[in-house]
């Protein structure tokens, strides 16, 4: 029999910002603990990233890089509403390639290595024995199935979410959806179980929100459920969050599963932490920065897909100049609808022209940024990553939520963790202007952001919660592997 390889882990994440960079933070880590990687990229965002080689913290020669296709033309618009579109054109044009990857890799390169002899792989490319796979992907876990590559699901939005999904047979068992016509958004919800005085239906997934009076439900909300069924049955659930955050939610998903682990919130785990920016950092910003008084600044930012209105782009606009506060804000090319007008005018007036109040920047390089020490608050969608980051920088945030689970983030953030406030999905000037100054002067705010980083910093330091569970997941990766040799020995 062959000599036992290093566990080599086929890393593949839903290709969008978000879930890259939670999954290439996890990658970091597992290289730090002496695993093999290969990371998964699509064809297109490998294009995108054009010469700036997807990097993971410093170069490894455990760490590979690959990509299949998502099937989509590189011209189809990728903000928010091409994801459905992307979750059906992975599942039919990318799962054959990922198969043939995934088939080569693992029993054919190790059944090479065994013909010639030889203790470590042959090729350039060494056997993948096992596979971490967003939970968004369930027909990656299926091919692995087939292949007889054990493999792990990987969940990167927050547990409650994930309860969320899990319990929307639940919620039309009970009547709970769909939501009554013209109903309260503000009525609690009571099928989510532990969440019953936390959750109001306006929290739920935005998917449970009727498109329109006839329909039900928007029909992204079963496929949700039936994938978030599918990724509590895995051999083993990863989460990018940590009981000091989510200690409920994680309780009551702990049943449902065969092993859970708790992991995050990882960016804060690894020393050296990757970065994959599908569009160019703007970098200048940091100078800006450091031009700044000490927790002057507010950053905005409402991540990689959310779009806005010029209605909205207004009212943001107008909120900001008038807290009088200084600002970075993240405007990315596709984000405001009618942005070739917007280019001209407002955005060189958002700048300033030169004045120093306002800096407009395509990208930012977000954790840099909510690390200086001349951020005071960070206006933010609540997308999981931008939560978790500026929650382990004792940030306070003002939530804008948009959709997905980017209202329940804001539920936490609002009224269970209180380092920030909630502005639900409204945006209008006065609005804007009160809740960022609020953020900006609260001495409470600030305190319970800061005292959250300190807990959180504990978690993912050695011995802390994260940190075991981290080396416990390690530890099931390596006797996975070590099964996935075996079997694909015998054959
Ligand atoms: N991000 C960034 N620069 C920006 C805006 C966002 O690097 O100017 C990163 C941010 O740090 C986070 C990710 O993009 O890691 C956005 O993920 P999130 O889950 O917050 O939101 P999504 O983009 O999925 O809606």
């Amino acid at each position: 029999s062959a000599a036992m390889a290093a566990p080599h882990v086929l890393v593949f994440p839903f290709p969008i910002q978000g879930h890259i960079n939670c999954m290439l933070h996890f990658t970091t880590a597992l290289v730090d603990a002496g695993v093999h990687v290969t990371f998964l990229h699509t064809d297109h965002n490998i294009r995108r990233l054009g010469g700036r080689a997807p990097s993971a913290g410093p170069g490894s020669p455990r760490l590979h890089f690959l990509s299949v296709p998502d099937g989509l033309p590189d011209d189809h618009p990728r903000s928010e509403a091409y994801l459905v579109d992307l979750y059906k054109s992975l599942a039919a044009a990318t799962r054959g390639p990922y198969r043939d990857l995934l088939a080569r890799s693992s029993s054919l390169a190790t059944a090479a290595a065994d013909a010639a002899g030889a203790d470590e792989p042959t090729g350039d490319f060494p056997p993948v024995t096992c596979v971490v796979a967003d939970g968004l992907l369930s027909w990656a876990v299926e091919v692995a199935d087939e292949l007889g590559v054990p493999a792990i699901v990987f969940r990167t939005a927050s547990a409650c979410s994930l309860l969320a999904y899990l319990s929307v047979p639940k919620l039309f068992e009970l009547g709970e959806l769909p939501f009554p016509v013209g109903g309260d958004l503000d009525e609690p919800v009571r099928a989510v179980p532990g969440m019953e005085t936390i959750l109001r239906r306006r929290d739920l997934p935005s998917q449970c929100r009727r498109p329109n009076a006839t329909d039900e439900v928007n029909p992204g909300l079963r496929a949700l459920a039936k994938v978030s069924a599918d990724s509590s049955k895995a051999r083993a659930l990863v989460l990018n969050t940590t009981a000091t955050l989510e200690r409920t939610a994680l309780e009551h998903i702990a049943p449902h599963v065969r092993d859970l682990f708790a992991i995050g919130p990882l960016h804060a785990m690894s020393s050296s932490p990757a970065s994959c920016s599908l569009l160019r950092e703007d970098g200048g910003c940091m100078a800006w920065l450091d031009g700044q008084p000490d927790r002057s600044v507010v950053y905005a930012s409402l991540g990689s897909l959310a779009t806005i209105s010029r209605e909205q782009f207004t009212e943001l606009f107008a909120g900001l100049l008038a807290t009088g506060y200084p600002f970075l804000w993240v405007l990315r090319p596709d984000m405001v609808a009618d942005a070739v007008a917007l280019q001209d005018e407002e955005v060189r007036a958002a700048d300033g022209g030169g004045s120093s109040k306002a800096r407009v920047v395509a990208w930012a390089p977000q954790r840099e940024v909510l690390r200086h020490r001349a951020v005071g608050c960070f206006l933010t969608h609540a997308g999981w990553n931008s939560t978790l980051e500026a929650v382990v920088e004792g940030v306070p945030t003002v939530c804008w939520p948009f959709s997905a689970d980017q209202q329940m983030n804001s539920r936490f953030v609002g009224a269970v963790w209180r380092t920030g406030l909630d502005m639900k999905d409204v945006c209008d000037r006065a609005v804007v202007e009160r809740t960022v100054r609020e953020a900006m002067e609260s001495a409470k705010i600030r305190g319970a952001a800061q005292a959250m980083a300190e807990q959180l910093k504990c978690d993912v330091a050695a011995g802390g919660s994260s940190a075991t569970e981290f080396q416990r997941l390690v530890g099931l990766i390596r006797e996975l592997s070590a099964l996935s040799e075996t079997r694909v020995v015998e054959r």
